[in-house]
């Protein structure tokens, strides 16, 4: 299965006018849920951390419910 962009022509992006980098500023993949590495896997690491918001849990308030 492959997925071919609207914008590429032969890696060069007709959006943004500049060569094709998946991710890249002003790409629509850009805001989607796809995470592109760095080629680091602590920069990713670093990365997914900004993007998800934490999630924390109130043990406090969930014994006092049970
Ligand atoms: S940079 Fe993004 S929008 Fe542009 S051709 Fe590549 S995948 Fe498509």
């Amino acid at each position: 299965m492959g997925w071919t962009c609207q914008h590429d022509y032969n890696g060069y992006c007709k959006l943004i006018k500049k060569p094709c980098v998946p991710g890249m500023k002003g790409c629509i993949l850009k805001s989607s849920e796809y995470i592109f590495s760095t080629g680091s896997y602590e920069e990713d690491k670093k990365a997914q951390e900004a993007k998800e918001p934490k999630e924390e849990i109130d043990f406090c308030a969930l014994a006092r419910s049970n």
